[in-house]
């Protein structure tokens, strides 16, 4: 069944207001499986109003319109689209004592006028009452073809959609959509893609689509099932195979769980504690592992050490190394996460040291390298990135590839 919908508002075509509403109608019609094809934003126009209802009646199923349900003249929903479905205004008695009431109990104590035009409802209307405002939703049908015409104010809308028009609309309406997402990181998109270009071509039911944030990938597999349709059966075959194309870049497949969390639990899992040592990231590495609840189990304390002075007086870091090989280098990230660990006594410490710009880079050393370390039994491994973007985000990159890193070492050291 296909579902479309219809924003109405000249404040959204002029950029005034975010069209979050449609986010939410999108995200809601897809959890009941409703295919949505097309999205229009209307404005405040009769004539323009009547033909992107009518193409929408024409070639879907549900028509779910938005804002334009208020009491002033610039306010057409109602009225438009009980002409395009020929059907008459008439009076809703419950609806008009439901207006009394709300003014009742508001400061508003005089009913302007204008708000009786609401408790006009094209006829045959099922009235949606609406416990935040004055405008009743409403469902039309007729020739097969469903309307609903919703108000616009996000605090309206949301109840009355959920509380109302999801029970209506899933009941006539068997299919569900399951997803399941694979999260990946240190690799990059396109290289992602590339790697499984032929399960993508291949996509029918479930589908398969990639999608990037920074330092990271999310597959995301989504099935469209009907009532009693086992949606694993669909979905874990194609999680199995893109887990084996990806083997260790794949941090986690539940949906909520985020980089750090899946380091704090891998922390947890193998009971070692973690310490930070940051330069150019200022706290930030620091800062996502403590975002993850429960954090404490793993990491007590994390240094940022943003001067040469600090480095050597509380990591240990060799004088002679900052002065041969510079802050930014591999000796100076090593001798970081080494100091860390004996400074914090923890099992292990990621150090990140680099050039975050805009100013200080040079040709050997451009804005942008960083180098990032992390001490692991006895051992330090360290990596040297150059990344592209301004301060926030080479920052942003560095700490992604310092909780990856250590990730990545945990299971080499103890997954096997
Ligand atoms: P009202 O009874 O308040 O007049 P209405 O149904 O006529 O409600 P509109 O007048 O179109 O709705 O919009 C009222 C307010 O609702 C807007 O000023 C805006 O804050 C919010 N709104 C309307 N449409 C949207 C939308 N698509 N996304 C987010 N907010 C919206």
């Amino acid at each position: 069944m296909t579902a479309e919908l219809i924003s109405v508002g000249t404040e959204i075509l002029l950029g005034k207001i975010v069209n979050t509403n449609a986010r939410f109608l999108a995200e809601r019609c897809a959890e009941m499986g409703l295919c949505v094809y097309h999205q229009t934003v209307v404005g405040d126009n009769e004539e323009r109003l009547a033909e992107a209802f009518r193409t929408a009646l024409d070639r879907s199923d549900v028509v779910i319109l938005t804002g334009g349900l208020g009491p002033t003249e610039d306010d057409l929903t109602r009225e438009t689209c009980a002409k395009v479905l020929e059907l008459p205004l008439e009076e809703d008695p419950h609806t008009r004592e439901r207006i009394e009431e709300y003014f009742k109990n508001s400061t508003f104590k005089e009913i302007p006028d204008s708000n009786w035009r609401q408790a006009m409802v094209p006829r045959g209307a099922r009235v949606l009452d609406n416990d935040n405002g004055t405008a009743p939703g409403l469902i039309l049908e007729k020739d097969g073809k469903t309307a609903v015409l919703l108000p616009g104010p996000p605090g309206e809308l949301y109840p009355m959609f959920t509380e109302q028009v999801y029970p209506y609309l899933s009941g006539s309406q068997p299919a569900r959509i399951v997803s399941q997402m694979v999260k990946l990181c240190g690799v990059g998109e396109s290289k992602a893609e590339s790697q499984i270009q032929d399960l993508i071509d291949a996509q029918t039911n479930p589908t398969i689509a990639t999608y990037a944030g920074v330092g990271e990938v999310h597959v995301h597999i989504t099935a469209r099932v009907s009532g009693d349709e086992d949606a694993d059966k669909l979905i874990k075959p194609l999680v199995k195979e893109i887990k084996k194309r990806f083997g260790t870049a794949v941090y986690t497949t539940r949906e909520e769980e985020t980089l750090e969390m899946a380091v704090v639990r891998l922390l947890k899992k193998y009971e070692l504690t973690v310490t930070t040592a940051e330069s150019c990231t200022g706290g930030l590495l620091a800062g996502r592992i403590v975002n993850v609840p429960g954090a404490s189990e793993v990491f007590q304390q994390g240094f940022v050490t943003y001067s040469n002075k600090a480095k050597r007086k509380l990591l240990d870091v060799n004088k002679a190394t900052l002065k041969k090989y510079g802050a930014v280098s591999k000796e100076t990230a090593k001798e970081m996460a080494t100091g860390g660990v004996f400074a914090a006594d923890a099992d292990t410490c990621v150090a990140i040291t680099g050039l975050a710009g805009p100013d200080g880079g040079t040709e050997e050393k451009p804005v942008g390298l960083v180098y990032i370390a992390c001490y692991m039994n006895d051992h330090v491994t360290v990596e040297k990135y150059q990344f592209k973007g301004d301060r926030a985000k080479i920052r942003e990159q560095s700490v992604v590839r310092g909780l990856d890193l250590l990730r990545r070492c945990i299971l080499e050291n103890y997954a096997k």
